[in-house]
């Protein structure tokens, strides 16, 4: 880094996105933070070390913040911002705090009346959803599903009917067990899209339906190795109209007007007009 990009920093926690796989996803914001910030934080020093070696970056002060120490680390560091200094956060990979170490220092600075300033970048999930080409209007991000099959399928009930994308990590020692479970609670015929290796060299983004991921998975066991964001297609409302009619409606509805497909749906598939048309301004406010 240039020295003209020296500057000082305001007092605050600043929670930085850090690459998710390739070292030149990072913001020139996160490089000047990171070269700037009078401590970093870092879930993994080697790991940090890494990165801001690559980017040419000395860290004035580098301090490792993990799982264990985060509570007692909060403490030090809300000292440390009161006494005028700058903290930046990174964890491993992506945005700290999604499914990693850093809620807790958040809540803690905040709670003292300090500032947290975020230092936006990548995350893994919306990567993942931003190429899945799933399309509905609303996603969750649910993050790890327990490890152990019965409470993953239990965890799972509880989702099953949510018309939003469903958004997981998984890990891939998990990825087989875990797509059988998806597809034993939420059923076959939903799209699954498994986003693996996001940005790094064996990046592969594969989608199918929920019955065929299992066999896809096991036909390579390369497809079974790296990292993993995990997308299902949101459930479809429960109508008690045939899902054979619904697909239907839906060709017809994106050809006509909302009127003349009802009517040519209601002849083609004998169902009751009162019926799809109520299914067809669900259809069609879904697409707004
Ligand atoms: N904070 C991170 C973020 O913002 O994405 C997530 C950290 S979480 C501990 C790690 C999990 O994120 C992995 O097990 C995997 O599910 C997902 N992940 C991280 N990097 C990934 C990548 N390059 N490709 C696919 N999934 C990834």
């Amino acid at each position: 880094m240039h020295n003209d990009h020296l500057q000082k920093l305001e007092p605050a926690l600043y929670v930085v996105a850090t690459p998710i796989g390739n070292l030149r996803d990072i913001t020139l914001r996160a490089m000047e933070v990171l070269s700037n910030a009078d401590v970093v934080a870092a879930e993994d020093t080697r790991n940090t070390a890494h990165l801001l070696s690559h980017h040419a970056i000395r860290a004035k002060q580098l301090v490792a913040v993990h799982q264990h120490n985060e509570r007692g680390a909060a403490e030090k560091m809300v000292a440390q911002i009161q006494g005028g200094a700058s903290i930046a956060f990174v964890s491993d990979a992506g945005t700290p705090a999604v499914s990693d170490p850093g809620a807790l220092l958040v809540q803690a600075v905040l709670a003292a009346g300090l500032r947290v300033i975020p230092i936006p970048g990548p995350s893994a999930a919306v990567a993942a959803l931003s190429t899945s080409g799933l399309n509905d209007a609303h996603f969750l991000f649910y993050g790890f599903l327990p490890n152990k099959s019965a409470a993953r399928r239990t965890a799972l009930q509880t989702l099953q009917d949510h018309p939003y994308t469903l958004v997981f990590y998984e890990a891939p020692h998990r990825i087989v067990e875990c797509v059988n479970d998806l597809c034993a609670v939420l059923g076959g015929e939903r799209q699954i899209v498994l986003a693996r290796e996001i940005t790094k060299l064996f990046e592969t983004i594969h989608s199918c339906r929920l019955s065929e991921a299992a066999a896809w998975l096991q036909s390579d066991s390369n497809q079974q190795r790296g990292e993993f964001v995990v997308l299902v297609s949101a459930a479809q409302a429960q109508t008690g109209i045939p899902n054979e009619a619904q697909r239907t409606l839906s060709v017809l509805l994106a050809e006509l007007p909302l009127k003349q497909a009802v009517q040519l749906a209601v002849q083609i598939t004998g169902i009751g007009r009162k019926e799809l048309y109520q299914l067809a301004l669900q259809l069609k406010g879904e697409e707004e």
